[in-house]
């Protein structure tokens, strides 16, 4: 069993039944699922995406808007996740905090790591905002960052897909899920694209163990915290 987890949600997992924004049922549902781990010597801390509002390249392909200033909409718009996340996620029995990588002091407190730790002793869900507060990066990169700072034990990638494949399990009916891949595989293999690669190689780097799976199934997040062998785990 995890001790501190890091949980990774995209923005477009956040959208749930919706093509953009928040779909406040599904993150009433995740409350649920996250209050199953919560207390139970468990603490949770999650780093949400923001590609449900701005995802920096794309915009920055539009002419006129600068990549810089898109990436800084779109670390606006995982602050905009966050805020709402921890909202549902108290209006629902699940107490959380929203930090702030971004200084945005009318709006939501600033990250630092012991606030941040005070809010996890004090048992509640810790949602970081913001991504790392840098253009050219993205959340997955923030995601295994903040999990090196916070002492997380593993990081939680919430994707689509059950795990890693063998080859694309959307054009092949064979392909078999991985339970297991090397950070080595992970890296140097082109069609493994569950995560950014520099993210990968910063878990790598620091041996932080990362498992792909499908949070949105029923009791995944609680299995996987508990150890059990869901999804595919990269070490
Ligand atoms: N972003 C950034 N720095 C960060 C994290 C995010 O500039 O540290 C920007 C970037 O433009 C990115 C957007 O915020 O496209 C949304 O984050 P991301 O694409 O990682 O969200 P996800 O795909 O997880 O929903």
């Amino acid at each position: 069993m995890y001790k501190r987890i890091l949980l990774k949600l995209s923005g477009e997992q956040l959208s749930g039944q919706f093509d953009i924004g928040i779909d406040a049922e599904l993150c009433a549902w995740l409350a649920s699922e996250i209050g199953k781990v919560v207390g139970d010597e468990i603490q949770v801390v999650i780093m949400v995406g923001g590609g449900n509002i701005v995802r920096g390249v794309q915009l920055a392909e539009s002419k006129g808007i600068s990549r810089v200033t898109a990436d800084h909409m779109g670390m606006l718009g995982t602050l905009m996740n966050a805020l709402a996340l921890a909202d549902v996620f108290n209006a629902h029995g699940l107490p959380t905090r929203a930090l702030s990588n971004i200084v945005a002091d009318q709006v939501v407190d600033q990250f630092t790591h012991r606030r941040a730790i005070t809010n996890l002793q004090k048992e509640r869900v810790v949602i970081v905002g913001g991504g790392i507060g840098r253009p050219y990066l993205t959340t997955d990169t923030a995601a295994v960052s903040l999990a090196l700072e916070m002492g997380c034990d593993v990081v939680l990638k919430a994707t689509k897909v059950d795990g890693v494949y063998d080859k694309d399990p959307a054009k092949h009916k064979d392909a078999k899920r991985l339970p297991t891949v090397t950070f080595e595989q992970a890296v140097a293999d082109n069609d493994i694209m569950v995560m950014d690669k520099a993210a990968m190689g910063l878990a790598m780097e620091h041996k932080l163990p990362i498992v792909i799976f499908d949070a949105m199934q029923a009791d995944a997040i609680a299995n996987v915290a508990a150890g059990e062998p869901v999804g595919t785990i990269i070490s």
